[in-house]
C-alpha cells in the first residue's frame, strides 16, 4: 500500500489545502516523504458531518456485525505486513521487535472489543417489572447503554500503533456504536495513513457507512480544537501533554453544548520501597526498576519517575545498584525532536537544582535521550511543587525520607497518578495496610512487586486515574472497561413490546 499523504474523509483519498507536515525519522535525523498537508475548516466539517450522517446506523448493527468490523480492521491492518512494521519503526525509532509487539496488541484489543460484544454485558440491561398493585404503582423500567455519539480521537505520539489511529480509543469507541474522527499525530503521519486505510477497506468490507471512521491529517492546534467545538462530536479521547489535554477540555466546556473529554496526561507513577523489601532485596529491586525505567526510551506513561524510600543504608544500596545499571545506559533516538527537547531541558533542571543530587547521568546526545537519576529529601519534595513534575524519559527522582510517617507525607502530597507500586515483603504488611487508603485515592492501578511499565489488555484493567493522570479518574482507556467512555444510559418506561430494543423485550428479560 502506498502513503500518499492524504486525509481519508468519507472513505476517500482528500488532499489538505493547509500547510505541509513531513514526518521525521528520528534514528537517521532525516525528513520523510511524502507531505501531509493539514486539512482545512471544511474538510474538519464534512468528516463530522458524515460521521454524524453514519451515527445511526452503525450503532443499530447487531453486536455480532459490529464484532466482525473489528476483527475485519484487525485482519487488514496485519495485512499491512512489513510495510506497517518499517514505516512505524522509520517514523518512531523504536525497535521491530516492540513495534512488532505493539501491533499485537493493537490488534489483541481490537478482538478483546469483538468478544466483548459477542458476549454481551456492556450493554448492562435492567429489568424492574412493572408493579401495578404497589401504592404508587411502579411503572414498567427496562434500562440499556447506547452509544454517545461520534468520538474524536487524538493520536498519541508515543504508541504509534496501541494508543493511535486504531489503537484502544478508536477500538472502544467503534466498539461502544460510536463513528470516529481521528486526528493524526504528526510525529507518524505515515504510520497513521497506513492504518487509517485499513479501516476504511474494513467499513467498505463490512458494506458500513463511509462516515464511520475520518482520518485528519495535519498539524497545529487549530484542527484539534475545530474538531472538539463541531456540534456533530460527543466525546474525545485524548493522550499526550497535560497543556493539550487541559486546553481539548477547555473548548470541550466553553461549546454551547459541552462534552465529556477523556485525556490521559502526565504520571510520574510512584514506587515505594517498603523497608523490610528494602533490607532483604534493594539490589535486586534497583535492578528492576532500571530495566523498567529505560524501556521503549522511558517514554511510557507508566514510566517510574519517582521513588520513595526511608533513607539509610539500605536505600544506599538500592540508589547504587540503580546508578550504576543507567550511567552506562545508551543514549536513544526519542520519538520525536519535540520530545527529545523537552526531555533534555527537564533532566538539566532537574541536574541544576539546588536541592537535587544527580546520581547517574549518562552522556546525552541531541534528539536523543539517555537515563537519568537523581535524589532529593522528602523535605525538599514536599516544598518544591516542581519537583512533582513529570520529566516524560528515562529519568527518575529518589525520594529519600526520615520515616513512614514522612513517606506517608509524601505520598499525600502527590497528585492524581495512572499508578502507584509497592515493593513489600510480607513483614511489610502492617505499613502497605496503612497506605493503601490513601493510594486509592491517588491511583488507578496499585502494584505490588513489580514494575509499572506493561499494561496489560484485559477485563480488570485501570489505565486511568485521578487528575492530572487521566480528566476524568472515573474511567480507564485501556482494557474492556474502556468502552463506558463512549456509552451512556437510557430508560424505557412503559413502551411496548413492539417499541422496545430487540434486547429488552420479555424474551430477553426471561433470559437475562
Ligand atoms: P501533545 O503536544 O499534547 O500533542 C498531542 C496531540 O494533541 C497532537 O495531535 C497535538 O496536535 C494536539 N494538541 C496539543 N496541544 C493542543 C492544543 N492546545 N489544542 C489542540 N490540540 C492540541 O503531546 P505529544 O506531542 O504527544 O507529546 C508532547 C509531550 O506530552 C511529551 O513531551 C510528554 O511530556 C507528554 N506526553 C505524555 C504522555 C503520557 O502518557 N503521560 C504521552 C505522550 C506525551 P498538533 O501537534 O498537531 O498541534
Amino acid at each position: 500500500m502506498m502513503i500518499t499523504g492524504d486525509a481519508l474523509i468519507g472513505g476517500v483519498a482528500v488532499k489538505g489545502s493547509g500547510s505541509a507536515v513531513y514526518a521525521f525519522n528520528p534514528g537517521l535525523q532525516q525528513q520523510m516523504e511524502p507531505a501531509f498537508h493539514a486539512v482545512d475548516q471544511q474538510q474538519i466539517d464534512q468528516a463530522c458531518r458524515l460521521a454524524d450522517a453514519a451515527f445511526d446506523q452503525f450503532r443499530a448493527l447487531s453486536a455480532e456485525q459490529r464484532a466482525v468490523f473489528l476483527e475485519t480492521i484487525a485482519e487488514q491492518i496485519m495485512a499491512l505486513g512489513d510495510t506497517l512494521l518499517e514505516r512505524v519503526m522509520a517514523e518512531s525509532g523504536l525497535p521491530r521487535l516492540r513495534v512488532e509487539g505493539e501491533r499485537g496488541r493493537t490488534v489483541g484489543q481490537l478482538k478483546l472489543f469483538a468478544s466483548l460484544l459477542r458476549e454481551g454485558k456492556w450493554q448492562d440491561l435492567r429489568f424492574d417489572p412493572a408493579l401495578p398493585e404497589r401504592t404508587p404503582p411502579r411503572p414498567d423500567l427496562r434500562m440499556r447503554m447506547i452509544a454517545v455519539g461520534p468520538v474524536a480521537v487524538f493520536a498519541a505520539s508515543n504508541f504509534p500503533l496501541a494508543f493511535s489511529v486504531a489503537g484502544g480509543d478508536t477500538a472502544s469507541a467503534l466498539a461502544a456504536g460510536c463513528p470516529v474522527v481521528l486526528k493524526a499525530h504528526s510525529a507518524h503521519p505515515g504510520t497513521s495513513e497506513l492504518v487509517g486505510r485499513a479501516i476504511v477497506e474494513a467499513v467498505q468490507l463490512c458494506g458500513l457507512p463511509a462516515g464511520v471512521f475520518a482520518l485528519l491529517t495535519g498539524s497545529g492546534n487549530g484542527i484539534g480544537q475545530e474538531l472538539v467545538r463541531h456540534p456533530a462530536i460527543k466525546a474525545v479521547g485524548f493522550t499526550g501533554s497535560r497543556s493539550g489535554g487541559m486546553a481539548l477540555m477547555a473548548v470541550a466546556a466553553a461549546r454551547p453544548v459541552p462534552i465529556p473529554v477523556y485525556a490521559e496526561m502526565s504520571s510520574i507513577n510512584p514506587v515505594f520501597l517498603l523497608p523490610q523489601a528494602l533490607a532483604a532485596r534493594a539490589e535486586e529491586i534497583a535492578q528492576g526498576f532500571a530495566a523498567s525505567l529505560v524501556l521503549g526510551v522511558g517514554q511510557m506513561c507508566t514510566n517510574p519517575g519517582l521513588v520513595i524510600g526511608i533513607d539509610g543504608p539500605d536505600l544506599k544500596r538500592f540508589t547504587s545498584t540503580a546508578a550504576q545499571a543507567l550511567a552506562g545506559g545508551a543514549a536513544c533516538a526519542m520519538l520525536s525532536s519535540g520530545i527529545a527537547g523537552s526531555y533534555q531541558r527537564g533532566i538539566q533542571q532537574l541536574a541544576q537544582h539546588e536541592a537535587v543530587a544527580t546520581l547517574a547521568l549518562a552522556p546525552q546526545e541531541q534528539g536523543k535521550g539517555a537515563p537519568a537519576l537523581f535524589r532529593t529529601t522528602a523535605a525538599a519534595f514536599l516544598a518544591q511543587h516542581a519537583l512533582a513534575e513529570e520529566v516524560f524519559g528515562p529519568a527518575s527522582l529518589v525520594v529519600a525520607c526520615r520515616d513512614l510517617a514522612e513517606l506517608h507525607q509524601v505520598a499525600e502530597s502527590l497528585e492524581g497518578q495512572l499508578t502507584a507500586t509497592l515493593q513489600m515483603d510480607t513483614a511489610d504488611l502492617d505499613a502497605a495496610q496503612a497506605l493503601l487508603p490513601l493510594l486509592e485515592r491517588k491511583a488507578g492501578r496499585i502494584l505490588a512487586n513489580g514494575y509499572p511499565t506493561g499494561v496489560e489488555v484485559c477485563s480488570a484493567m485501570v489505565h486511568g486515574g485521578p487528575f492530572p493522570s487521566t480528566s476524568d479518574g472515573r474511567s480507564t482507556s485501556v482494557g474492556t472497561a474502556a468502552i463506558n467512555r463512549f456509552l451512556r444510559p437510557v430508560c424505557y418506561q412503559n413502551l411496548a413490546q413492539a417499541l422496545l430494543p430487540a434486547v429488552l423485550r420479555d424474551s430477553s428479560a426471561a433470559i437475562n
